[in-house]
């Protein structure tokens, strides 16, 4: 049995399909990369635009076809976190929204969670026999694995320019992540330092977003839209002027969801009820979108929309 794995995450984006791409199509890139089994993994949000879910029907064929282990980690699967089943089951259940002005728990609780614990029991019931269908808990099976066959590489899709996403560690074996300021923070050391070996392929090549387009357009393969939540705080008024005006039913359930939440916490001092673009609602947020960029067609947006936002704020 193969004994190295190398995972990719997989975000249905342009930049982890960029990876995806050359991997399958490019030799030396894949042996530089890929030790042992590749194994590409995705969690679902729940909250993606039916053009990544798309995206993901050919990516599963393309991986079957090109004998690549791909996996959708669905809510239904187990290995969420309780109350994380998509995005706007936790705005339903606590009656809250994803804020630019809140820690953002999002990506942790949708994205990397169930990625690990679904690895945790992949491994489990690989190498280690364990045959019940429900997930073992903490990261057991990860640290036997790392500590007999070594790190296990992970690859992700953090493009060029967008260093500022990756977590540093210091030569004092300190880790560091840099805040939306350019702060740096300090963070404890985890299991992931021990048994993972973070690899950002786009940055050692250069590939920023534009570059990672122009690699796909010349495969001929797919070009996926951005991959990121239909109701992200990060939008921009562009991005949110593109929801309304392509799914206004999306915009308006997540404007329910914001004013549930400011209504549950009316009682609040002002200054710590925020909503989903801190003190701006939503519907206010629009407003100034319709006139600052309203004049856009609706090409003009999709252009625009195609070429912006994944989930850019989140660092690994
Ligand atoms: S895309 Fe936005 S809402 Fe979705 S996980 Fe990332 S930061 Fe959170």
């Amino acid at each position: 049995m193969e004994k190295n794995i190398t995972i990719l995450s997989f975000g249905a984006g342009q930049d982890s399909t960029a990876i995806l791409y050359k991997l399958v199509l490019d030799k030396t890139f894949r042996e530089q990369y890929v030790t042992g089994e590749l194994i590409v993994l995705m969690s679902d949000t729940g909250n993606e635009h039916p053009g990544t879910y798309l995206h993901v029907q050919f990516i599963r064929t393309f991986c079957e076809y090109h004998k690549i282990e791909f996996y959708l980690i669905t809510s239904s699967q187990g290995y969420h976190p309780k109350n994380w089943d998509s995005l706007q089951h936790n705005f339903k259940t606590h009656s809250t929204v994803m804020s630019v002005a809140f820690p953002k728990t999002c990506t942790d609780n949708l994205k990397i969670k169930p990625l690990y614990n679904f690895l945790d029991h992949y491994i489990a019931k690989l190498y280690y026999g364990y045959n019940q269908t429900k997930r073992p808990k903490g990261k057991r099976y990860i640290k036997h694995y790392c500590k007999q066959f070594g790190k296990i590489n992970v690859l992700l899709g953090i493009a060029a320019g967008e260093e500022s996403r990756i977590a540093i560690k210091l030569k004092s074996g300190q880790q560091y992540q840099i805040d939306l300021f350019g702060n740096l923070i300090a963070s404890k050391t985890t299991w992931m330092d021990h048994c993972l070996q973070k690899l950002y392929p786009l940055v050692d090549l250069q590939m920023d977003r534009s570059a990672c387009q122009t690699y796909i357009r010349t495969t001929g393969l797919p070009l996926p839209p951005p991959s990121n939540c239909m109701m992200c705080p990060f939008l921009s008024k562009q991005e949110i002027l593109w929801l309304y005006r392509n799914y206004p039913e999306v915009f308006y359930e997540w404007q329910d969801y914001e004013k549930a939440k400011l209504h549950k916490f009316s009682n609040a001092n002002i200054s710590s009820n925020l909503g989903v673009k801190g003190r701006l609602t939503l519907s206010e947020f629009l407003d100034q979108a319709i006139s600052e960029f309203g004049h856009m067609t609706d090409e003009q947006l999709d252009d625009y929309k195609m070429s912006h936002g994944h989930c850019v704020k989140s660092t690994y």
